[in-house]
């Protein structure tokens, strides 16, 4: 690569954001920083900008934005500052990126997401959540200008890797049976099922292989965030639920897996480092040192693989069904699944409450076809309500 890339990070406080920080400082011949977005933690944003002299950062609300602006003016760098949902929106799509890691967390990631893919930039997709409520939306936007979507989540990023570099969104015509998603199973995947009504958010965000933000680590020991990842799946490869089996594998060493039909199996494996996936998306087709230590096989030893239990993640069938249910469904068990977490995390409701809430939802809000993004914001909403009113009534 000659010229240097372009890249605009939306969420880089976060723990995605930072790891991709961390793989673009290592390359600075390579990388340039546009732009860089947070919700509002202003001295993060502050620091980043510091090392990576972005032309812009972007906050949620203005009183972050000017606090950010004074700091930034008081030490002379002059980055602009911009706030809003807009805003994100429009460094997404600036003529001078290149790429775009799209790092937000939950739906809130959905619009700068696909205003990147509606520039034609290169995505680098960490938001599943964007891919579960908006799949049809997404990939028509991608397909229609010309943009190139790499996934970031691991598995994704592991299955991509596994995947013919031609693939041409057929598993038959590639010779694939099934894609064999693997999950570590969380910090409760051993816990006696009958104790889980107690556990406690830090229980739930205390990861056994991965660093991650609150949320999706919530989803982990729910293993919703493998029925995301389900949903995530079937829209990047096109893929039927049929085709798609979660495995078990404690070590997470295995990323996820691509099952030929001669009976060949081709597996990605590395450390649990995100910044992995991230390198690789950031070097495509290249690879680049992404900073992550050698795999070593001695020390690990063995490699586990079980069944899900169907009793002990109940949120894994319920990703399922809305799947194969179709239309504005996934949206709505995801916004069912984001209020449920934070609620969960707030202690307003215990660990069990989280999938019976989102079956609540699912029942009670009706799934529609989806022609267009306002009829997935539609979903999205109604589902928020359906939600909150279950919780309210205890
Ligand atoms: P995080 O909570 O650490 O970071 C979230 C980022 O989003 C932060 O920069 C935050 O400021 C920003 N943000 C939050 N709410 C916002 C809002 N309303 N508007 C604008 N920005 C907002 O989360 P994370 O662990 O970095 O995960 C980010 C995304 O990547 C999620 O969709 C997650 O599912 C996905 N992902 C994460 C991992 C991981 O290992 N952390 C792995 C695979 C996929
Ligand atoms: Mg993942």
């Amino acid at each position: 690569m000659s010229a240097l890339h372009s890249i605009t990070v939306l969420g880089s406080t976060g723990t995605i954001g930072v790891n991709t920080l961390d793989v673009v400082a290592r390359h600075p011949e390579r990388f340039r920083v546009v732009a860089l977005t947070g919700n509002s933690q202003v001295e993060r944003l502050l620091q980043q900008c510091r090392q990576f002299r972005p032309r812009y950062a972007v906050v949620l609300n203005p009183p972050e934005g000017a606090q950010l602006r004074d700091r930034l003016m008081q030490e002379g760098l002059d980055t602009k500052v911009l706030w809003g949902v807009e805003a994100m929106e429009t460094v997404a799509a600036l003529p001078e990126v290149d790429s775009v890691m799209a790092a937000i967390v939950g739906a809130a990631g959905l619009r700068p997401a696909l205003a990147a893919a509606r520039a034609g930039k290169r995505v680098m997709l960490a938001n599943k959540e964007a891919l579960v409520m908006a799949g049809r939306v997404f990939m028509d936007a991608v397909r229609q200008h010309h943009a190139t979507l790499l996934p970031i989540d691991s598995e994704h990023n592991a299955i991509f890797q596994a995947l013919p570099r031609d693939f041409g969104r057929d598993l038959a015509a590639a010779g694939i049976r099934r894609i064999l998603l693997t999950a570590s199973g969380g910090p409760f995947r051993a816990v006696p099922v009958s104790q889980l009504e107690h556990v406690t958010p830090s229980q739930a965000c205390a990861h056994p292989n991965w660093v991650m933000g609150r949320k999706i680590s919530v989803d982990s020991a729910t293993m919703m965030n493998k029925g995301l990842e389900v949903i995530e799946a079937h829209w990047l490869f096109n893929a039927a639920a049929d085709q798609i089996e979660v495995v078990i594998h404690p070590q997470s060493v295995i990323h996820s897996m691509v099952e030929y039909v001669d009976g060949s199996v081709l597996a990605q494996l590395g450390n649990p480092d995100m910044r992995t996936p991230i390198a690789y998306a950031l070097g495509f087709p290249e690879r680049i040192d992404a900073g992550v230590e050698a795999l070593d096989l001695f020390r690990i030893g063995r490699l586990d693989f079980e069944r899900p239990d169907p009793e002990r993640f109940p949120c894994l069938q319920l990703a399922y069904q809305a799947l194969r249910q179709g239309g504005t469904a996934p949206a709505i068990l995801n916004a069912a699944n984001e209020v449920a977490v934070a609620a969960f995390l707030d202690e307003r409701i215990p660990f069990r409450a989280i999938p019976a809430m989102i079956d609540h939802v699912l029942q009670r809000v009706d799934a529609r076809p989806v022609s267009e993004l306002e009829d997935v914001l539609a979903a999205d909403r109604l589902a928020r309500q359906a939600a909150s009113r279950w919780a309210a009534a205890g």
